[in-house]
């Protein structure tokens, strides 16, 4: 950037981004990298994501939403992997430097990882087309992370919360329905499993985050496991609000539904009921892993296929 372009860069850093470095960070925003503190035997585990304007959400979506949005997606990856979250890094490419847009921004962004328990240790600031990034990072014990790889045919397939809200909620809103209720803040204000991705470590045997829908993450953990399941669909958990929107698309958006950030993880039968009594979240079991690849739903004593369709980028067709 030009001089001029730059003295704005670092105002603007030190007014909406900067904020006192704790705990895990030995230096955070203002050099030219942060220095952060791992635990001792403990490995690091990192993740990326960003929303980019049109692409992932409308030209002109409230700043303070689109920063609810980016976190949660950002730190769930932590969740799936067992991470306890740490930090955050911020990449943002920005058309002007529109105080009102920052500060609603900065202010949400603060208050969500405030939340999801990240400090901002650093970031970029570059002018372009609204593009927005963050890299969370967090630890886990060495060789407990969680990964999408270790079921075991015969155990249980669970998940977390409730299915399809975020589909439901995306449903409202686009019905210029947007007051502040159950379906709205599952699409805005995702919650991610946090609290239960740290208690799945040694107890689940894989586990992974439902971003795309149920059927495309599962069928990613099948695929990395080298294995198939079979569901029972009346077993979906689905909160009487989606249902209420969705009617006879409940099922299917209970499947297929994007963003609702849940877990999906395996573990053995045996070991459910204690986790059902220390989660802070519902957990309910939807299947069984089976040996043979391929994902089946068991109805009237016959297994038929399940058909796995969730979003893709680079395919033409969406959810
Ligand atoms: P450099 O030119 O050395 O890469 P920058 O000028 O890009 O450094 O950034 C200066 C400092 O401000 C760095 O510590 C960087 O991590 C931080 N930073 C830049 N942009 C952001 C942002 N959007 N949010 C948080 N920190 C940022
Ligand atoms: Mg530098």
């Amino acid at each position: 950037m030009s001089q001029a372009q730059r003295l704005d860069e670092f105002a603007l850093i030190r007014q909406y981004f900067d904020r006192p470095a704790t705990g895990s960070v030995a230096v955070g925003i203002g050099d030219d990298c942060a220095v952060l503190q791992l635990p001792a035997n403990h490995q690091l585990l990192v993740s990326i994501d960003s929303l980019v304007e049109g692409v992932h959400f409308p030209v002109g979506a409230p700043a303070d939403q689109l920063a609810w949005r980016l976190l949660g997606a950002a730190v769930s990856d932590l969740a799936a992997m067992g991470a306890t979250p740490a930090w955050l890094t911020l990449a943002l490419t920005l058309p002007e430097a529109d105080r009102d847009w920052l500060a609603a921004f900065s202010e949400a962004l603060h208050q969500a990882a405030e939340r999801y328990s990240v400090s901002l240790v650093g970031g970029d600031t570059t002018r372009g087309p609204l593009t927005l990034t963050a890299q969370v990072h967090g630890w886990a014990p060495a060789g407990q992370a969680l990964l999408r790889s270790g079921a075991k045919a015969g155990e249980l397939i669970c998940v977390s919360g409730t299915l399809g809200d975020s589909r439901a909620g995306l449903e409202r809103i686009l019905a210029a329905d947007n007051s502040d209720s159950f379906l709205q803040q599952r699409y805005y204000r995702p919650t991610p499993r946090l609290e239960l991705g740290q208690l799945l470590r040694g107890v689940a045997s894989s586990c992974i985050d439902i971003s795309d829908g149920l059927l495309a993450d599962l069928n990613h953990l099948l695929v990395a496991s080298k294995v198939g399941a079979r569901l029972d669909l009346s077993a979906l958990p689905m909160s009487d609000e989606m249902i209420a929107v969705a009617g006879e698309r409940a099922q299917q958006w209970a499947l297929s539904g994007g963003e609702d950030f849940e877990l999906c993880f395996t573990l053995a039968a045996d070991k459910l009921e204690q986790l059902q009594a220390s989660a802070d979240c519902q957990i309910t079991a939807i299947g069984e892993v089976q040996a043979e690849p391929g994902l089946y739903q068991r109805q009237d004593g016959v297994d038929l296929p399940l058909a796995v369709a969730g979003y893709n980028h680079f395919k033409s067709e969406e959810r």
